[in-house]
């Protein structure tokens, strides 16, 4: 495992559905690092969405270029194949140099019982008590446990495994980081569980820099955490304490951290996580998204005028494709229908009353997250009207930087980095 890439301590995942903010991200990277919170940007955008929005995953490399270039950013950057997998990587493999191999589909999926064998002969210390410094319990596993959780998650490791030989043949395995996502499926890992994987992983010899578990409650798009606190930080805290012991344990690099997905907006976590990674000393990736195009919206419904009209005409498509847009977030959105205002009241509302209903801003009484999910999912609409919405884009510019920068700046990286 010698000679791959690594990722800085800290990290934040910039995703730009229309790749315009480049600059105003960065900027927000800039101003923590002038508070002394070093944050490496990492550009990320999923297949899906470069197929919804019609964009190559060159467009990407290029913005971060741009993006750095522009604000003289010194530090390392890296540009992220999200969620990609052996189907669908190739067109990212020149521009990208992080890679999110996403196995959650092949997980439950049976590996070979020879395999299985083998994984549970080589790993003899995965059956009876296993104690792990720092983790709430030590547990206790049969051979039949073992070989029960590796049949649900070795298969998937040799996936990623092949996903990650494929990349490191075409790009050299100096040029790139990797991550492993298992988020995209329907229960959290537990302690032991994680232990396994990451057993697997090593054994597949992935240099693992970032690992994305799924935690436990909601993790809807564009609004806060919906779950037990307690709970999300006890498992925050749990994995924490299996991924150090298992990069002693396993030879995993010492810069293996922990990857939140659907990281954007939630801000009731920041504190329990900037906690617990603080008693560890360790680091972190958070990915965002969505959250930018939002901010583009407000921007827009600040500028009034043309800015505003734009806006009202995409909440009114979207409201009248409210079952069509949600259906494929299904579970990642909380919509409550009857929250939502009807496009004539919209129609009639000044920039103060758009974006007031829109910014994440729970203190507000007039923020509404049914609102503000519905727009999140409904990006397509401003992606049909291509020119008309990129010029509206640039015409607004400096307004829609200023929301941007802001936004990721202090609701996200200061409460995680700094502390409020
Ligand atoms: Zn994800």
């Amino acid at each position: 495992m010698s000679q791959y890439l690594t990722l800085g301590k800290f990290s934040f995942g910039l995703g730009d559905r229309f790749g315009q903010q480049g600059r105003a991200q960065l900027q927000a990277c800039v101003q923590a690092m002038a508070l002394g919170a070093e944050v490496i940007p990492v550009w990320n955008k999923s297949n899906r969405e470069h197929t919804f929005i019609g964009t190559e995953p060159s467009s990407l490399r290029a913005e971060a270029d741009a993006a750095v270039k522009a604000l003289g950013w010194n530090k390392s950057y890296h540009v992220d194949a999200d969620h990609i997998r052996l189907e669908t990587v190739d067109r990212f493999i020149a521009p990208s140099d992080f890679f999110t191999i996403d196995v959650a589909d092949s997980i439950g999926q049976p590996a070979a019982t020879a395999d299985v064998n083998s994984f549970v002969d080589r790993h003899p210390e995965l059956t009876g008590t296993v104690t792990i410094p720092h983790l709430a319990q030590s547990f206790s596993l049969t051979r039949v446990e073992v070989e029960r959780v590796a049949n649900q998650f070795l298969f998937a490791v040799q996936d990623a495994g092949k996903i990650y030989r494929h990349i490191a043949q075409a790009k050299g395995v100096a040029n790139f980081v990797t991550e492993i996502s298992l988020d995209e499926t329907d229960r959290p890992q537990t302690p032991p569980e994680l232990l396994i994987i990451l057993a697997a992983l090593a054994d597949e010899a992935i240099p693992l820099q970032t690992i994305a578990p799924k935690f436990t409650g909601r993790f809807n798009k564009g609004v806060d955490y919906v779950g037990d606190v307690q709970q999300f930080e006890k498992e925050f805290n749990d994995d924490l304490a299996v991924i150090a012991f298992a990069i002693r344990q396993y030879g995993l690099p010492p810069t293996l951290k922990l990857s939140v997905h659907s990281g954007s907006d939630k801000f009731s976590l920041y504190e329990p996580m900037r906690r617990a990674l603080a008693n560890f000393g360790a680091g972190v990736h958070l990915k965002t998204a969505g959250t930018t195009w939002l901010e583009e919206l407000i921007g827009l419904a600040e500028a009034g005028g043309d800015g505003l009209e734009l806006t009202k005409e995409i909440y009114a498509d979207a409201s009248g494709h409210v079952d069509e847009f949600c259906a494929p977030y299904a579970s990642v959105i909380d919509i409550d229908k009857k929250k939502l205002p009807p496009a004539s009241i919209v129609n009639g509302w000044s920039s103060t009353q758009f974006t007031d209903a829109l910014r994440h801003d729970p203190a507000n009484p007039a923020f509404n997250p049914s609102f503000r999910q519905l727009l999140h999912v409904s990006f397509k609409v401003a992606a049909k009207k291509g020119d008309r919405y990129l010029n509206a884009l640039k015409k607004h510019e400096a307004i829609i930087a200023r929301n941007v920068t802001e936004n990721l700046f202090e609701r996200h990286l200061k409460p995680l980095l700094l502390g409020k």
